[in-house]
């Protein structure tokens, strides 16, 4: 299912070099990890937004629809079906995952993701108590989520031959580019999906690098915090029952979590090391490993055009591959809800829609045809 890249934040994680957190278990307030100083310092940038978030999705009529595909489906036919895809977070917010600056996005409701240099910090383990019991809510419904009407008419539009590359030798193919973790392309039956910012269904040891599935991660701390775990199942009973407030999920799958004592919160460690266990994801502040980016660098050089869907493009990992397109001289297709940081630059074609509607509408006509 998943494609050859996920080793993606291995190869970040083993550039951290971090110390071996020893003795294997839970770990305690005094261990520290050494920090590291080594990645990006543009968080603050990405953190804050400074417009107001966009108005809901324009609803289109039939006739609009039908415009906004043919214009897509015009620069499909000329691209040959040598074309990457590009998708963000506002793919996902139909399967119930909330992006960040969509109209409900979570950086609108006082949302802040948490930053790499954060998670592995050595001050405390409150932000990793902090961290993991959202996380234990936010996680089940991130897991439970489905594909939506964009990743299967993606996935249709991929099996009819609509996009995706091969380049190298021995050849290398990619269909889509993500900065979603949710892995939703594949779980629609997309292959070849770059997961540029990994995956959040898996864990990565900080030490020694060994990758485990999350699910195994969140048995093992809710059966290490019986008493946090009667707290946490009462969110998912009747919220009002019990004076608990329903907790918002988050895009990472982190979740709101007020009003909960986690301070005495055990946090398990690697079981082979004891190290430090994060979620296989490129946490704001920490960088895409230099192997993904370079292959979604040939993907574009191979393609003759790239389709940007529910992506701000605000994420410079992702609209480095834009500006290498239009670099190239070749045109790039963005629909998206709401403005882009590809607005009004030279060789792009906007379609201000929603992604299920217009995707949907091209596989419906891919099958016909
Ligand atoms: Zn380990």
């Amino acid at each position: 299912m998943r494609a050859s890249i996920v080793t993606a934040s291995l190869a970040l994680c083993s550039s951290l070099r971090a110390p071996s957190l020893a003795p294997a278990g839970s770990l305690g307030a005094s261990r520290a990890l050494a920090a590291t100083a080594s990645y990006a310092r543009h968080t603050s940038k990405l953190l804050r937004p400074t417009t107001p978030p966009p108005p809901p999705p324009p609803s289109l009529s039939a006739a609009e629809l039908a415009a906004c595909a043919d214009t897509v489906s015009a620069y499909l036919d000329r691209c040959g079906g040598k074309v990457v895809l590009l998708t963000g977070a506002g793919i996902s917010v139909d399967s119930g995952i909330p992006d960040y600056r969509g109209p409900k996005g979570s950086y609108y409701t006082n949302h802040r993701p948490i930053t790499h240099d954060e998670y592995v910090s050595t001050k405390t383990t409150a932000h990793l108590q902090r961290y993991w019991s959202r996380s234990l809510v936010g996680y089940d419904r991130f897991a439970m989520a489905k594909p939506n009407s964009a990743h299967i008419a993606m996935a249709e539009l991929q099996r009819a031959g609509r996009f995706g590359v091969s380049f190298g030798s021995p050849p290398s193919h990619v269909s889509t580019i993500t900065q979603n973790v949710d892995e939703l392309h594949q779980a629609a039956g997309s292959t070849h999906v770059v997961n540029l910012h990994g995956s959040g269904h898996d864990m990565v040891c900080l030490s020694c690098g060994e990758k485990t599935k999350r699910a195994a991660f969140h048995e093992r701390l809710a059966a290490a915090n019986p008493a946090l775990m009667e707290t946490i199942e009462r969110f998912d009973g009747d919220p009002s029952g019990d004076g608990v407030e329903e907790p918002e999920l988050r895009p990472d799958g982190d979740a709101d979590l007020q009003g909960v004592d986690v301070s005495s919160m055990k946090i398990e460690g690697c079981r082979s090391c004891g190290g430090l266990l994060k979620p296989d994801v490129v946490f704001f502040g920490a960088q895409v490993p230099k192997d993904d980016v370079q292959l979604c660098y040939d993907a574009c050089d191979a393609a003759e055009g790239m389709v940007v869907a529910g992506s701000s493009l605000t994420v410079y990992s992702a609209f480095r591959f834009v500006r290498h397109m239009l670099g190239a001289g070749k045109q790039v297709m963005v629909v998206n809800v709401g403005e882009t940081r590809a607005d009004g630059m030279e060789g792009v074609i906007r379609v201000n829609a929603h992604v299920g509607d217009v995707f949907s509408e091209l596989a419906k006509r891919a099958k016909s045809s």
